[in-house]
């Protein structure tokens, strides 16, 4: 190889290496874009941290239908399915049906009659083995059988009937995984974290899973604590340390 052959080599190699955290950023940045959050800055820092998630595109969701209320998140409100697991179907399955329940008229119970919503009611979707799937685009209020105001709220729903069965225990750490994270990309208080009970005359999420809220809460609190430590000693991106890491 020639003098000035070896220097071109060695420049490529570079220029490589000068636009490899460029290519890391991008990889940050298309996983962020899987949870939306106040900012892009905020979105872009929470990433790492995210749970995988089953998307849309993964389990072929329809496009919603018009009438979505935007919403910027304030709380989350935790549900059951109040249908036992069931390990037989894939998650995809279970979003399709899901959504092709929510976007047509039905009978909720023999009294109730829902209307056709514009999308599943839920933003995410948690299954008996603790894969997440991505339901309505969280910028948009979720809808209810119940009566009160979606708007402002994250819905979070975890497969099974816990009435009568109990939380898988991979299924509550991915919950806790996903609280975690969720707090951080809408600055929710552990406070601002409720169970569909707290809002409407139901018993939903379950006694066996209300038996155990106490001490998830209480974890998760300590990990959006760990979390914002751990972001706020790096360098952070602006709009996460204005928000997160700066007093007052
Ligand atoms: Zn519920």
């Amino acid at each position: 190889m020639k003098a000035n052959e070896a220097l071109v080599t060695r420049r490529n190699a570079l220029a490589l290496l000068a636009s490899l955290p460029v290519m890391l950023l991008r990889l940050g940045e298309a996983k962020a874009a899987l949870f939306p959050a106040l900012d892009e800055d905020v979105a872009a820092e929470v990433a790492p941290y995210s749970p995988a998630l089953v998307t849309r595109e993964q389990w072929r969701a329809k496009p919603p239908l018009p009438g979505m209320k935007p919403q910027v998140p304030r709380g989350i409100i935790i549900h059951h399915t109040a249908v036992r697991q069931n390990a037989g179907l894939p998650l995809e399955s279970k979003m399709r049906n899901l959504q092709s329940f929510s976007q047509q008229p039905g009978q909720v119970s023999p009294k109730v009659l829902k209307p056709a919503w514009p999308d599943v009611p839920y933003h995410y979707y948690i299954d008996h083995a603790g894969l997440i799937a991505e339901g309505r685009d969280v910028r948009f209020a979720g809808d209810t059988n119940t009566k009160y105001d979606t708007v402002g709220y994250i819905q979070l729903v975890l497969e099974g009937d816990f009435e009568v069965e109990h939380p898988a225990s991979a299924q509550v750490e991915l919950t806790r995984q996903l609280l975690a994270v969720l707090m951080l990309c809408w600055n929710v208080p552990v406070n601002r974290i409720s169970v569909h009970k707290d809002h409407a005359p139901t018993t939903c999420p379950g006694r066996n899973f209300t038996k155990l809220l106490p001490d998830l809460l209480a974890k998760v609190a300590e990990d959006r604590q760990r979390l914002t430590v751990e972001l706020c000693g790096r360098a952070g991106r602006p709009g996460f340390v204005k928000r997160y890491c700066e007093p007052g």
